[in-house]
């Protein structure tokens, strides 16, 4: 579970994924979490209606404005912001108690909520941006959820277009031209980062006592 089972305590890390809409950044974070130990998936708050197939608790949790609203008055968010026309947030208690107890958290999030991810806790903040291997890939993804209607579909470029924007913000970029190696590639991000020597916490106890038995 932690970076290095011998070692003993880590610090959890907040490891995000971003992309336009359509890279396939969904796909990626379930494998992620599938094939991961101490990994689990941060379920954000949304206004955003369900979508078929969508279950609640698993996918989101979806409230009404009102309750939104008084969720980011009573501090409950630990990121929020607007996406679409809907609001989206990541309730505080279930990732403070999972990083608490050395898990990593993944975020699916758009750029708004990674840079206010970054202003609270830069040094457990792991941010990753997926890029589509090319415009006319991204817009056959995007066509292809039967669910949105025209306008949503435009509605979505305009807004993939933006969040293109964001990339450089990030500290690493994927290209996703296949799902296998986009795949391998954030797997190896996160184990490295697990290994990140200020992320150990038990470490300077192990190499003490490697030093003391030396001596002996
Ligand atoms: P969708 O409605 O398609 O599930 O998600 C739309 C966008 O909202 C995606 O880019 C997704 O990453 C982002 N998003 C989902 N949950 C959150 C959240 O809790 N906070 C922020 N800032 N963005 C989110």
């Amino acid at each position: 579970m932690s970076g290095n089972a011998r070692t003993g305590e880590r610090r959890g890390l907040m490891f995000v994924l971003s992309s336009p809409s359509g890279a396939g950044k969904s796909t990626l974070s379930r494998m992620l979490v599938e094939n991961t130990r101490g990994l689990r998936m941060s379920i954000s708050a949304t206004t955003r209606p369900m979508r078929p197939g969508e279950v609640e608790g698993e996918h989101y949790y979806f409230i009404d404005k009102p309750r939104f609203d008084a969720m980011v008055l009573a501090g409950e968010f630990l990121e929020h912001a607007p996406v679409f026309d809907n609001h989206y947030g990541t309730p505080r208690a279930p990732v403070e108690r999972a990083l608490a107890a050395g898990e990593d958290v993944l975020f699916d999030i758009d750029w708004q909520g990674t840079q206010q991810l970054r202003e609270k806790a830069r040094a457990d903040v792991v941010s990753v941006f997926i890029l589509p291997p090319s415009a006319s890939d991204l817009e056959r993804r995007l066509h292809t959820r039967a669910q949105d209607s025209d306008a949503v579909i435009r509605g979505r470029m305009d807004r993939a277009t933006h969040e293109l924007s964001h990339w450089a913000e990030y500290d690493y970029v994927v290209i996703n031209n296949d799902l296998g190696r986009a795949f391998g590639e954030i797997e190896t991000i996160l184990r490295a980062e697990r290994l990140k020597r200020e992320r150990q916490t038990g470490l300077s106890t192990f190499v003490r006592d490697l030093q003391t038995q030396l001596k002996k």
